[in-house]
């Protein structure tokens, strides 16, 4: 996003590029890590993956929808928002360290910035999804819906065009600011609505130590989950190392999610479910960000921390 981080994130990547390529080739798909010498019987790696249904898409992650993905307890996915961008790079690093696989939800105009690290993200086994081409300050909810459309296919072809291929059909609202009409629209296209079970805070001012134990301390109270960082965030670069490690000391598996032909594993949320996300979009974005009472069901969205949100 930041166009100084740019030229740096491009030089440096030559020879972590080549030496990404070496190790994917050794880790391919389902890296168990017993499985995966390369990375060491201590490496956090991938228990399992989890097929996203391209044929019928839905919407899940219970800050925002009243469904989510069947995960056990202790399963994780981890995601990252809004680059790449500047810290990219370092959170790759520490993902091949550990053999970790997660879903980048990438911004179009960022992709075109910076379209190597997308490849880079790719070759290295993670999944690639979209997030809107502009990232809009007044969200795409706020926007007109032939504007918001336009935003979101501009995005998609922005990061398909970087990655060379399809990305995934997986779709995450800028600042979970959604509406039941994009989000009818893309899941009648075969998109699955990504919200989150639970986030980092990492748009928020903190040390990465900070980010850490809160983080840790959301997870455990959950048990599971889809999780939320930002790759954009550099506190979130310098805490994931720690973050990866207390993950398989503390029995954490992780979950790849990739799209498939089979039907989406979800769970529908507990009878008393209400959005975390909605009273956070009202309270920043004002009363015209009130969706009908009817489409609570449906979704919605979390905060857009102003400038560089979710
Ligand atoms: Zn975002």
């Amino acid at each position: 996003m930041k166009k100084a981080g740019a030229p740096a994130a491009a030089r440096e990547l030559k020879p972590a590029f080549l030496l990404a390529s070496l190790f994917a080739g050794l880790c391919a798909a389902p890296c168990h890590a017993a499985e995966q010498p390369a990375c060491g019987p201590d490496a956090l790696g991938v228990s399992r993956e989890i097929y996203i249904d391209r044929a019928k898409g839905t919407a899940v992650g219970l800050q925002t929808y009243p469904r989510t993905l069947d995960l056990h307890d202790h399963e994780v996915v981890l995601t990252f928002d809004d680059g790449p961008a500047g810290p990219t790079a370092q959170v790759l690093d520490a993902l091949a360290k550990e053999c970790a696989r997660v879903t980048f939800f990438i911004i179009g105009r960022n992709a075109e910035s910076l379209p190597a690290l997308v490849k880079r993200a790719a070759a290295e086994g993670h999944t690639i999804a979209h997030h809107s081409y502009s990232h809009p300050d007044k969200t795409l909810r706020l926007m007109s819906e032939p504007a918001a459309k336009a935003d979101i296919e501009k995005g998609i072809a922005a990061v398909d065009k970087a990655l060379g291929v399809k990305a995934a059909p997986f779709f995450r609202f800028p600042g979970f600011a959604d509406t039941p009409e994009l989000v009818a629209d893309l899941t009648s296209r075969g998109y699955t609505v990504f919200g989150s079970d639970l986030w980092a805070s990492d748009w928020s001012k903190m040390t990465p130590k900070a980010e850490l134990d809160l983080v840790l301390s959301r997870l455990e109270k959950k048990g599971k989950g889809i999780v939320l960082f930002h790759d954009s965030q550099a506190i979130t670069a310098q805490m994931l190392p720690e973050f990866l490690r207390e993950l398989k000391k503390r029995g954490y598996s992780l979950v790849h999610i990739k799209p498939g032909d089979t039907p989406t594993p979800i769970v529908d949320a507990a009878p008393d479910w209400t959005s975390t996300t909605e009273p956070i979009i009202a309270k920043t974005l004002g009363p015209k960000a009130k969706l009908a009472p009817e489409a609570h069901d449906h979704g919605a969205q979390e905060p857009a921390p102003k400038t560089s949100e979710p």
